[in-house]
């Protein structure tokens, strides 16, 4: 079967999934994003300074590297890990966000906006912003900016406005919609810059397309080490941005397998956890088709993660159709697994992944021992782990840690004039 479906020609549908469901006066604009798109995915010129870009701005390729000490300790499969952390602002959301700003200027735009829960995407569309002379204006929850104050420091310091929502959960589904509300307003010189695989088309099939440099590298990287492809592909999935971007290339080789990691939070049976294929009901939420965690009024239900990035209510449309279809196999790993993932990551190869990103390593802990030692297997790091030192601390319980936040703030600024 082809699972690469052409959603351009099908309006944005993934089967039942996906499409586009917005208020009347929005739909010129995203015809027009889309025709701009569909133009400059054509055009040589679009793509070679795309991939100039991620190479001189990233680093990109980022490299595959082959976990020895963790494979060796597992007993299993070869273990690969495709370091997206080594990139521009630790993640693979910059491929996102170069991809649109460029979009965004051959539009003609001179502002761009952008919803953030933890700040991640929020932090790489500042820098894009700031890396292309964009006006940069982010909305976040007013309770998530309290959480967040590294990422919101770092927006304004980039010279984005970070602009707090204040009603409703004061988290990122209402900051969603304030971002949405905010382009509605400034249509004629402003970009939506979106930042997963997700919300109204074109934005998934444009999002995943920009992302797909990670499996695309992996296809080469792997020919090059093993001279075959991969047996098993991980990655973790909140919207589903990095996870499609590795699986896309790979969706018609019969003999990959693939596993979406959600996060299990504390356990499926606490309800305290972001795994939408646990429960999740068909709906319609912020402008596209797909599964969502929602309570008995059809609103978003309160999710949960130790991982910010993974906690969402809503899944990317593609990775609900490949999930109906069967052709990804989606399961979840608690905050728990995670963190001794993360542990056990940084202890046989020094590299400190995201806690999104120990959501992967967590799974493929789990399925290594179990297959053979000829097996290869990729694992998606999708960031680094340097951006999670409070939440991990305070996990971890780390009274040191405490003792020094402490001392910080009995200090305050060192006045010069003393
Ligand atoms: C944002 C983020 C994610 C989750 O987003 P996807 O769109 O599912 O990839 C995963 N890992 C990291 C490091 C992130 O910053």
């Amino acid at each position: 079967m082809d699972y690469i479906t052409d959603s351009f020609s099908h309006r944005g549908h993934f089967g039942k999934f996906g499409g586009r469901y917005v208020p009347e006066m929005l739909i010129p604009a995203l015809e027009a994003l889309e025709q701009a798109y569909l133009q400059a995915r054509d055009d040589k010129k679009f793509q070679d300074e795309f991939l100039h870009l991620l190479r001189t701005y990233s680093g990109r390729p980022t490299p595959l590297y082959f976990a020895a000490n963790l494979s060796k300790q597992l007993g299993g499969a070869r273990i690969y890990l495709k370091q997206e952390g080594l990139g521009q602002t630790g993640s693979h959301k910059v491929n996102n966000v170069i991809g649109q700003a460029l979009l965004a200027r051959r539009m003609g735009k001179k502002r761009v906006v952008a919803e953030t829960g933890a700040g991640q995407h929020g932090l790489a569309t500042a820098t894009v912003a700031a890396r292309f002379g964009f006006e940069c204006e982010i909305f976040m929850g007013e309770l998530d900016m309290a959480r967040q104050r590294p990422n919101v420091f770092w927006m304004q310091q980039l010279g984005a406005t970070v602009t707090p929502v204040t009603y409703g959960t004061r988290t990122l589904k209402d900051a969603v919609n304030e971002s949405i509300k905010n382009w509605i307003e400034n249509l004629e010189d402003t970009h939506l810059l979106v930042g997963s695989a997700l919300s109204a088309h074109p934005y998934p099939s444009m999002v995943r397309d920009f992302q797909s440099v990670i499996g695309r590298e992996v296809r080469e990287q792997i020919m090059e080490a093993e001279g075959r492809l991969p047996d098993c592909l991980v990655a973790c999935v909140g919207g589903g941005s990095n996870s499609i971007g590795l699986f896309h290339p790979f969706l018609n080789e019969d003999s990959v397998e693939m596993v979406g990691v959600e996060a299990g939070g504390f356990g499926i049976p606490s309800g305290l956890h972001s795994a939408r294929f646990q429960g999740g009901r068909l709906g319609i939420i912020e402008g596209y088709k797909s599964y969502f965690l929602t309570d008995e009024d059809g609103q978003t239900r309160t999710t949960h993660s130790v991982a910010a990035g993974l906690d969402y209510a809503g899944i990317g449309p593609e990775h609900a159709w490949l999930h109906d279809q069967g052709r990804v196999t989606y399961t979840n790993v608690t905050d728990k697994e995670t963190l001794a993932a993360l542990g056990l990551l940084m202890r046989t190869e020094g590299i400190i992944p995201a806690l999104e990103s120990s959501h992967a390593v967590a799974e493929a802990i789990k399925r290594a021992p179990k297959t053979g030692r000829d097996k290869i297997m990729v694992v998606n790091l999708s960031g680094r782990g340097d951006k999670d030192i409070f939440i991990v601390a305070e996990a971890l319980r780390d009274k040191e840690w405490l003792d020094f936040l402490e001392r910080k703030v009995q200090e305050g600024f060192p006045d010069d004039e003393k």
